[in-house]
Formats: structure tokens, sequence, C-alpha cells
């Protein structure tokens, strides 16, 4: 495993332990015995609460930590630590639970600890049944499932972790071993508020943000809509290529105000000097809603967020490392912004952009890719479709014996970058694999979360 990865999967479950040493250290330090069961049943409980800390820590985005990681991986390791909180929690309950009389006998301590239960139960729902891809994306019926659900209703649903996390709280406020311990306090407070607040304050600053209005909204192809924004006042932020934000509309846009990922199709350049263009698929009800959207509307951008072209990456030597682009459909709009950037760079670097299609329809930009590559002769485009037989182009799927045959396989010192469905992304990461490419020049951006 390489070293980017293991960090990116264990850094936060190690946050969480560390909250969790921390707070056992200063309960136990205080207690001057304890049956292996109380211990048992508090030390799952407060590992529990130390990992609902962490996930809706990564809920809230944060960008310090997203820049080196990816958000798709951080959400993956949140949905994950999400499913094994809900099975230490069950430990603690199972241990707890005092048979069904307690329930008409509760106290403060098991009304708090019931109502962040139940909250947890529903946050876990929406998050495996609704929002997260992980958990169904290999199971059709389970993916029909999820369809079904309403997600906007369910990402409100799912802001229950605040609920669950003060009730938590509460909780443990009302022992009074607990309370009365000073140091287990402090650590709690300063945990807790860490969190609460930073949450808080993301969700300020989303409110906050400096409003674009839409200038243009066109169909690129029948199914891709080309939207481009433009700051109501002042200057777009710096962003690289490949990054993503996340486009909330707002003021009566005729759309729903849920906040929605879409990378860059537009670098900073000549063309774009004060615009960003996005490349949006129809995939569901939100995208649908665009033609809904006029000239003028307005919207806030939350971002950039991202990680795929790295800045000591894209200075690596030009002459001696390649930089493969592998795009799976819409996956071009990364792939389209690093090239535009590049090629505003004037770089001459030997870059292969490997797109693959499903239809003949879905090909377009092939002017614009023409002219980049008559400023840079080390640039090749290969197209190949998997359901068109396409005159001129190549048919099939983006596999290890494709990527040989049109010399775009420097597996051991390219950099290879990656953007599209989910199927596409597992069979590169198997050719990866079986061409050992190092983890560290695999830039995978999946829009999967
Ligand atoms: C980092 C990233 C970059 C992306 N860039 C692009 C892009 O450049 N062009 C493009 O066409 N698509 C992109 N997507 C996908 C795009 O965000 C979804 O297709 C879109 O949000 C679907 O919303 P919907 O309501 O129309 O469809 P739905 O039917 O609600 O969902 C369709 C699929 O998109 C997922 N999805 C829906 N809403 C969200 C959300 N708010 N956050 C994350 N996933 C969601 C669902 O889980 C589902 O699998 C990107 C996704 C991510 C995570």
């Amino acid at each position: 495993m390489g070293e980017k990865k293991f960090w990116a999967d264990w850094t936060f479950p190690l946050i969480s332990l560390v909250m969790f040493a921390l707070l056992l250290a200063a309960m136990l330090s205080q207690m001057p015995s304890i049956t292996v069961g109380s211990l048992i049943s508090f030390s799952s409980g407060l590992l529990a609460y130390t990992m609902m800390l962490t996930v809706t820590f990564m809920g809230s985005r944060p960008r310090f930590l997203e820049k080196h990681f990816g958000m798709p991986q951080m959400f993956e390791v949140h949905g994950v630590m999400s499913v094994v909180l809900a099975f230490i929690i069950l430990i603690h309950v199972i241990i707890q639970w005092n048979g069904f009389q307690s329930i008409a006998e509760m106290s403060l301590v098991s009304q708090t600890g019931w109502v962040a239960v139940i909250a947890l139960l529903i946050v876990i729902y929406t998050g495996i049944f609704s929002l997260s891809e992980i958990f169904v994306q290999y199971n059709k019926t389970l993916n029909v499932y999820k369809n079904k659900h309403n997600r906007e209703l369910n990402l409100w649903l799912h802001r229950l972790a605040i609920v669950s996390i003060i009730f938590v709280y509460f909780h443990l406020y009302a022992l009074p071993f607990l309370s009365n311990n000073t140091i287990f306090m402090v650590l709690l407070n300063i945990f807790t508020i860490y969190v609460l607040g930073y949450w808080a304050i993301w969700k300020i600053k989303i409110l906050t943000l400096p409003k674009y209005e839409v200038t243009k909204l066109y169909r690129g192809t029948p199914t891709i809509w080309v939207l481009e924004v433009t700051p109501v006042k002042g200057q777009i932020p710096q962003f690289h290529g490949g990054e993503y934000f996340w486009i909330y509309f707002r003021d009566g846009a005729n759309i729903s105000k849920e906040g929605h990922p879409f990378s860059t199709s537009s670098a900073i350049t000549d063309r774009y000097s004060n615009s960003i263009e996005f490349m949006i698929k129809d995939a569901g009800d939100w995208t649908e809603s665009l033609k809904n959207i006029n000239v003028g509307d307005k919207l806030v951008l939350e971002g950039p967020h991202g990680d795929m072209l790295p800045p000591h990456i894209q200075e690596t030597d030009e002459e001696t490392v390649p930089f493969i682009l592998l795009a799976g459909g819409i996956g071009l709009t990364p792939m389209l912004s690093i090239l535009r950037q590049e090629h505003q760079r004037g770089s001459q670097r030997e870059m292969h952009l490997v797109w693959g299609l499903s239809v003949e329809e879905d090909l377009f930009m092939l002017d614009e890719l023409e002219e980049m590559k008559a400023a840079n002769p080390n640039l090749h485009v290969h197209v190949i479709f998997s359901w068109d037989e396409v005159e001129g182009y190549a048919h099939g799927f983006i596999t290890n014996e494709y990527l040989e045959s049109v010399g775009a396989a420097p597996y051991h010192y390219g950099h290879f970058f990656v953007c599209g469905p989910g199927p596409m992304i597992d069979a590169t990461k198997r050719i990866f694999d079986h061409g050992n490419v190092p983890y560290d020049h695999r830039h995978i951006d999946d829009f999967r979360f």
C-alpha cells in the first residue's frame, strides 16, 4: 500500500483513537476500580462518541485535510467509520440495556442515550441507503432502493448527527462521576466544541459566500449542459486544473438549493480569466432541473476542492514524465481543465488523453482538442467507443492492451489521472495494479461519494 493511501485510510481512525485514549485515561484516572463489564461498556461508548465527532468533522469538508487525501476517499472513510461506530455503540447499548422495564423508569442518562442512538440510526440509514454510493453500488436491488429515496430530505435527516452528538454530550454530562472529573470534562468540551464549531462555521460560510451569476447555459451534447458563471463582484478564486466546486443556486432560481459537486472544465486562462465553466451530465432530479435555469440566475460556489493535479506534480520534468489522462464519458471535465491549464502554460509535455465513450452523440470538443494538439505536438488524443461502432475510432473499453496499443502505458514513470463511472475506475485500478503503477502516480477523481 502506498504511503498516501495508508494515511488517507488511517488518519481519521487514528484521530478518533487519540481522542478516545485521552478521554479513557482521564476517566480511569479518577476511578479507584472498575468491573470488566463497565470497562467494555464505557470504552465502547467513548470510542463511538469520538468516532462520531471525527466523521462529523469529515462531513464538514475540512479543506486543509481534504487537499491531501481527496474528498471521495474521505467520504469512503466517513461511511466505513460510521458503520463501524454503529456496531460499537451496539455493544454499549447491549451491556447497558436493562430490560424493557428500564424504558418506563428512564433516568436522564438513559433518555439522552436513547435519543442519541435513535438519531444516530436515522443518520446511518440515510447515509447507507440514500446519500453514499459505496454500500449499494454493486447491488442492483439496493441501487434501485437507493434511487427511490428523496435525496434532499435524507440530507436533512442526515444532519440529525448534530442532534445525536449534542445528546451524547448531555448523556455523559448527566453522569456525576464524569461531570465531576475536571480533566475529562475539559477534554470532552474541547473535542465537542471544536467539531460543532467547525461544522457551524462551515455552514455560516456557505451562507456568506460571494455570489456568481449564470452567463451561459447550453447543451454541449443532447445529455450534457455547459454552464458558465461569472462573479457578480470581484474575481474568480485561484484554482488548479482538475479541482471542483459545490454549486448552490440562490435567490429564487427554480431549482433545489441543495449543493452538488462539479469539476471545473475550465482552468484559469485568457479565455476564462474571470469565469468558470462546468460540464454537467443529466443524472437525476437536480441536473434535469437545469432546464429551468436562466442566464442571470444567482448561485454560490463552495471550493475549490480536490487534489487531482497538485502543483509539485505539475512541475515535474516535462521532458521525461508523461501525463496519461483517462476519462470515461463526462469524466472528461477535470481532464479538459488540466489540458486547458497546460495549454495556457505552453506545456510541451507528452500527454495522452484516452477518452472512453458509449455513443457517438457524446463526442464533442474535438475542435478545441485539435487546437491544443497543434500547439503541443506531444499531445495525443485517443477516443474509444464501447457501444456504437464509429468509423475511424477504436471499439471496446479502456484496457491494458488498448493503452499499450496507443502508446499510453508508461506504467513505471508516467503520472495517471482518471475520472469516469465506477466500473471504469475499478477497471483502471486493476490495470495500475497489473502495471505496478506507484500509488503516488495514481490520481483518481471519483464522482461516487
Ligand atoms: C467530486 C465530484 C465531481 C463531480 N463532477 C462532475 C462533473 O464535472 N460533471 C458531472 O456531470 N457530474 C459530476 N459529478 C457528479 C454529480 O455531482 C452528480 O451527477 C449530481 O450531483 C447528480 O445530482 P442529481 O440530483 O441530478 O441526480 P441524483 O439522481 O440525485 O443522483 C445521481 C447520482 O449522483 C449522486 N449525487 C447526487 N447528489 C449528490 C451530491 N449532492 N453530492 C454527491 N453526489 C451526489 C447520487 O448518489 C447518484 O449516484 C461529480 C461528483 C463528484 C463527487
